[in-house]
Protein backbone atom coordinates (compact mmCIF):
# COMPACT_ATOMS: atom_id res chain seq x y z
CA UNK A 1 0.00 0.00 0.00
CA UNK A 2 1.35 3.39 -0.80
CA UNK A 3 -1.13 5.66 1.33
CA UNK A 4 -3.27 4.70 3.70
CA UNK A 5 -5.47 8.02 5.14
CA UNK A 6 -6.77 7.64 8.31
CA UNK A 7 -9.55 9.76 10.64
CA UNK A 8 -8.68 12.48 8.59
CA UNK A 9 -9.74 16.03 10.11
CA UNK A 10 -9.08 19.49 8.34
CA UNK A 11 -10.60 23.01 9.61
CA UNK A 12 -10.98 26.14 7.92
CA UNK A 13 -11.23 28.91 10.72
CA UNK A 14 -14.38 27.26 12.76
CA UNK A 15 -15.72 24.98 9.37
CA UNK A 16 -15.17 21.56 10.38
CA UNK A 17 -14.50 20.10 6.26
CA UNK A 18 -12.88 16.75 6.86
CA UNK A 19 -14.69 14.98 9.47
CA UNK A 20 -12.75 11.79 9.81
CA UNK A 21 -12.00 11.07 6.32
CA UNK A 22 -10.06 7.27 5.83
CA UNK A 23 -9.10 5.13 2.67
CA UNK A 24 -6.56 3.23 1.13
CA UNK A 25 -4.45 3.62 -2.34
CA UNK A 26 -2.74 0.56 -3.43
CA UNK A 27 0.95 0.52 -4.77
CA UNK A 28 0.31 1.56 -8.58
CA UNK A 29 -3.61 2.03 -8.12
CA UNK A 30 -5.21 4.44 -9.92
CA UNK A 31 -8.28 5.35 -6.89
CA UNK A 32 -10.83 8.46 -7.70
CA UNK A 33 -12.59 10.35 -5.08
CA UNK A 34 -15.97 11.65 -5.93
CA UNK A 35 -18.48 13.43 -4.36
CA UNK A 36 -20.63 16.77 -5.01
CA UNK A 37 -19.22 20.17 -4.73
CA UNK A 38 -18.09 21.44 -1.89
CA UNK A 39 -17.75 17.80 -0.13
CA UNK A 40 -14.27 18.14 0.72
CA UNK A 41 -12.30 16.73 -2.40
CA UNK A 42 -9.94 19.15 -2.81
CA UNK A 43 -9.51 19.79 0.93
CA UNK A 44 -7.88 15.98 1.26
CA UNK A 45 -5.48 16.28 -1.55
CA UNK A 46 -4.26 19.76 -0.01
CA UNK A 47 -4.67 18.01 3.73
CA UNK A 48 -2.09 15.15 2.16
CA UNK A 49 -0.42 17.22 0.31
CA UNK A 50 0.57 19.41 3.02
CA UNK A 51 -0.91 22.82 1.79
CA UNK A 52 -3.81 22.38 4.25
CA UNK A 53 -2.67 21.65 8.14
CA UNK A 54 -4.89 18.69 9.35
CA UNK A 55 -6.29 19.10 12.52
CA UNK A 56 -6.23 15.49 13.40
CA UNK A 57 -5.81 11.85 12.12
CA UNK A 58 -2.78 10.09 10.15
CA UNK A 59 -1.42 10.11 6.43
CA UNK A 60 1.06 7.33 5.91
CA UNK A 61 2.89 7.22 2.25
CA UNK A 62 4.69 4.16 1.84
CA UNK A 63 4.63 3.07 5.94
CA UNK A 64 5.67 6.76 7.12
CA UNK A 65 3.85 9.30 8.61
CA UNK A 66 3.66 12.78 6.46
CA UNK A 67 0.85 14.73 8.31
CA UNK A 68 2.11 17.75 10.02
CA UNK A 69 5.41 18.11 7.32
CA UNK A 70 5.78 21.14 5.50
CA UNK A 71 4.71 20.64 1.69
CA UNK A 72 7.86 20.79 0.11
CA UNK A 73 9.38 17.94 2.49
CA UNK A 74 6.50 15.87 1.45
CA UNK A 75 6.89 16.58 -2.17
CA UNK A 76 10.05 15.40 -1.92
CA UNK A 77 9.31 12.03 -0.81
CA UNK A 78 7.25 11.95 -3.87
CA UNK A 79 3.61 13.17 -2.89
CA UNK A 80 2.79 15.17 -5.75
CA UNK A 81 -0.60 17.56 -6.36
CA UNK A 82 -1.43 18.78 -9.72
CA UNK A 83 -3.61 21.56 -8.10
CA UNK A 84 -6.67 22.71 -10.26
CA UNK A 85 -5.67 26.12 -11.43
CA UNK A 86 -1.60 23.93 -12.52
CA UNK A 87 0.31 26.35 -11.51
CA UNK A 88 2.12 27.31 -15.08
CA UNK A 89 4.39 30.03 -14.98
CA UNK A 90 3.32 31.92 -17.85
CA UNK A 91 6.65 34.25 -18.74
CA UNK A 92 8.92 30.85 -18.69
CA UNK A 93 8.57 28.29 -21.84
CA UNK A 94 7.09 25.17 -21.32
CA UNK A 95 10.83 23.88 -21.02
CA UNK A 96 11.74 25.66 -18.65
CA UNK A 97 8.73 24.86 -16.61
CA UNK A 98 9.09 21.53 -16.95
CA UNK A 99 13.16 21.96 -15.90
CA UNK A 100 11.85 23.08 -12.24
CA UNK A 101 9.83 20.00 -11.78
CA UNK A 102 13.11 18.35 -12.39
CA UNK A 103 14.73 16.46 -10.01
CA UNK A 104 18.45 14.80 -9.54
CA UNK A 105 18.03 10.86 -10.41
CA UNK A 106 14.34 11.20 -11.68
CA UNK A 107 13.61 8.22 -14.03
CA UNK A 108 11.27 11.26 -15.98
CA UNK A 109 13.35 13.39 -17.96
CA UNK A 110 12.51 15.70 -20.54
CA UNK A 111 12.45 12.83 -23.38
CA UNK A 112 10.29 10.97 -20.96
CA UNK A 113 8.00 13.72 -20.67
CA UNK A 114 7.93 14.53 -24.63
CA UNK A 115 7.50 10.78 -25.26
CA UNK A 116 3.92 10.80 -23.14
CA UNK A 117 3.45 14.30 -24.57
CA UNK A 118 4.32 15.25 -27.76
CA UNK A 119 2.17 18.62 -27.91
CA UNK A 120 4.71 19.76 -25.09
CA UNK A 121 7.73 18.75 -27.44
CA UNK A 122 6.19 20.34 -30.27
CA UNK A 123 5.40 23.94 -27.84
CA UNK A 124 8.60 23.55 -25.92
CA UNK A 125 10.14 27.23 -26.95
CA UNK A 126 6.51 28.60 -26.48
CA UNK A 127 5.20 30.35 -23.20
CA UNK A 128 3.68 28.49 -20.81
CA UNK A 129 1.21 31.80 -21.55
CA UNK A 130 0.26 31.33 -24.51
CA UNK A 131 -0.84 27.31 -24.08
CA UNK A 132 -4.24 26.04 -24.38
CA UNK A 133 -5.77 25.18 -21.17
CA UNK A 134 -5.03 21.39 -21.99
CA UNK A 135 -1.65 22.21 -23.45
CA UNK A 136 -1.02 23.88 -19.88
CA UNK A 137 -2.74 20.63 -17.80
CA UNK A 138 -0.27 18.36 -19.83
CA UNK A 139 2.62 21.04 -18.83
CA UNK A 140 1.42 20.66 -15.42
CA UNK A 141 1.19 16.93 -15.27
CA UNK A 142 4.39 16.58 -17.07
CA UNK A 143 6.44 18.71 -14.36
CA UNK A 144 4.84 16.95 -11.95
CA UNK A 145 6.53 13.58 -13.05
CA UNK A 146 9.94 15.45 -13.54
CA UNK A 147 9.68 15.50 -9.90
CA UNK A 148 9.46 11.50 -9.55
CA UNK A 149 6.05 11.21 -8.36
CA UNK A 150 4.88 7.56 -6.36
CA UNK A 151 2.07 9.40 -6.20
CA UNK A 152 0.51 11.44 -8.40
CA UNK A 153 -2.82 13.67 -7.03
CA UNK A 154 -4.71 15.26 -9.91
CA UNK A 155 -7.14 17.62 -9.26
CA UNK A 156 -10.30 18.07 -12.48
CA UNK A 157 -7.66 17.73 -14.46
CA UNK A 158 -10.02 17.35 -17.70
CA UNK A 159 -12.03 20.35 -16.36
CA UNK A 160 -13.61 22.75 -18.97
CA UNK A 161 -11.24 20.59 -21.70
CA UNK A 162 -12.60 19.92 -25.35
CA UNK A 163 -13.63 16.30 -25.67
CA UNK A 164 -10.53 15.37 -28.33
CA UNK A 165 -8.04 17.27 -25.27
CA UNK A 166 -9.95 14.86 -22.48
CA UNK A 167 -9.71 11.71 -24.92
CA UNK A 168 -5.95 12.74 -25.48
CA UNK A 169 -5.18 13.47 -21.50
CA UNK A 170 -7.22 10.16 -20.27
CA UNK A 171 -4.67 8.20 -23.12
CA UNK A 172 -1.60 9.71 -20.85
CA UNK A 173 -3.05 9.11 -17.66
CA UNK A 174 -2.80 5.82 -18.84
CA UNK A 175 0.98 5.34 -19.61
CA UNK A 176 1.29 6.88 -16.38
CA UNK A 177 -0.24 4.33 -14.71
CA UNK A 178 0.82 1.35 -16.56
CA UNK A 179 4.50 2.93 -15.53
CA UNK A 180 3.32 2.29 -11.88
CA UNK A 181 3.13 5.37 -10.46
CA UNK A 182 0.22 5.37 -8.51
CA UNK A 183 -3.24 7.95 -8.62
CA UNK A 184 -5.60 9.65 -6.72
CA UNK A 185 -7.80 11.67 -9.08
CA UNK A 186 -10.56 14.08 -7.94
CA UNK A 187 -12.61 14.66 -11.08
CA UNK A 188 -16.25 15.06 -12.12
CA UNK A 189 -16.33 13.65 -15.57
CA UNK A 190 -17.78 10.24 -14.34
CA UNK A 191 -16.97 8.63 -17.96
CA UNK A 192 -12.83 9.59 -17.57
CA UNK A 193 -13.20 8.09 -14.12
CA UNK A 194 -14.65 4.79 -14.97
CA UNK A 195 -12.27 4.95 -18.11
CA UNK A 196 -9.28 5.05 -15.38
CA UNK A 197 -10.05 4.07 -12.28
CA UNK A 198 -10.01 0.77 -10.21
CA UNK A 199 -11.58 1.84 -7.33
CA UNK A 200 -13.64 4.73 -6.51
CA UNK A 201 -14.82 6.69 -2.97
CA UNK A 202 -17.13 9.15 -2.69
CA UNK A 203 -16.69 12.06 -0.46
CA UNK A 204 -19.84 13.46 1.55
CA UNK A 205 -19.34 15.99 4.03
CA UNK A 206 -16.34 15.31 4.73
CA UNK A 207 -16.53 11.67 4.98
CA UNK A 208 -15.84 8.15 2.75
CA UNK A 209 -19.34 7.29 2.79
CA UNK A 210 -18.67 4.64 -0.27
CA UNK A 211 -16.11 2.93 -1.55
CA UNK A 212 -16.22 0.13 -4.77
CA UNK A 213 -14.10 -1.45 -7.59
CA UNK A 214 -14.79 0.31 -11.32
CA UNK A 215 -17.12 -2.73 -12.06
CA UNK A 216 -19.15 -2.52 -8.81
CA UNK A 217 -19.85 1.09 -8.76
CA UNK A 218 -20.29 0.89 -12.95
CA UNK A 219 -22.93 -1.03 -11.82
CA UNK A 220 -24.34 0.41 -9.33
CA UNK A 221 -27.15 3.34 -10.87
CA UNK A 222 -28.41 4.08 -7.29
CA UNK A 223 -25.03 4.97 -5.72
CA UNK A 224 -24.45 7.20 -8.44
CA UNK A 225 -28.15 9.12 -8.45
CA UNK A 226 -27.63 8.96 -4.35
CA UNK A 227 -24.01 10.43 -3.75
CA UNK A 228 -23.55 12.54 -7.05
CA UNK A 229 -27.15 13.81 -8.66
CA UNK A 230 -26.68 11.45 -11.88
CA UNK A 231 -27.22 7.85 -12.99
P1 LIG B 1 -15.42 21.60 -5.26
O1 LIG B 1 -15.61 20.63 -6.34
O2 LIG B 1 -16.53 22.61 -5.17
O3 LIG B 1 -14.04 22.21 -5.19
P2 LIG B 1 -14.63 19.93 -3.04
O4 LIG B 1 -15.28 18.64 -2.73
O5 LIG B 1 -13.28 19.90 -3.64
O6 LIG B 1 -15.62 20.76 -3.91
P3 LIG B 1 -13.44 21.58 -1.04
O7 LIG B 1 -12.90 22.55 -2.02
O8 LIG B 1 -12.53 20.68 -0.34
O9 LIG B 1 -14.60 20.73 -1.70
O10 LIG B 1 -14.28 22.44 0.02
C1 LIG B 1 -14.92 21.85 1.15
C2 LIG B 1 -15.63 22.96 1.95
O11 LIG B 1 -14.66 23.85 2.47
C3 LIG B 1 -16.58 23.81 1.11
O12 LIG B 1 -17.70 24.10 1.91
C4 LIG B 1 -15.77 25.05 0.82
O13 LIG B 1 -16.62 26.16 0.67
C5 LIG B 1 -14.91 25.18 2.05
N1 LIG B 1 -13.59 25.80 1.75
C6 LIG B 1 -12.71 25.40 0.79
N2 LIG B 1 -11.58 26.14 0.82
C7 LIG B 1 -11.74 27.04 1.82
C8 LIG B 1 -10.94 28.09 2.37
N3 LIG B 1 -9.72 28.34 1.88
N4 LIG B 1 -11.45 28.80 3.39
C9 LIG B 1 -12.67 28.53 3.90
N5 LIG B 1 -13.47 27.56 3.45
C10 LIG B 1 -13.03 26.81 2.43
Amino acid sequence: MILDVDNLHAHYGKSHVLQGVGFTVGDGELVTLLGRNGAGKTTTLKSIAGAVTPTQGRVAFAGKPLQGQASHVIARQGVCLVPEHRGIFKLLTVEENLMLGLRKRSPWQLDDVYRIFPRLKERRRNGGGQLSGGEQQMLAIGRALMNDPKLLMLDEPVEGLAPVIVEEIVAQLKTIKAAGVAILLVEQNLEVCTQLADRHCILEQGRIVYTADNASFLADEEVKDRYLGVG
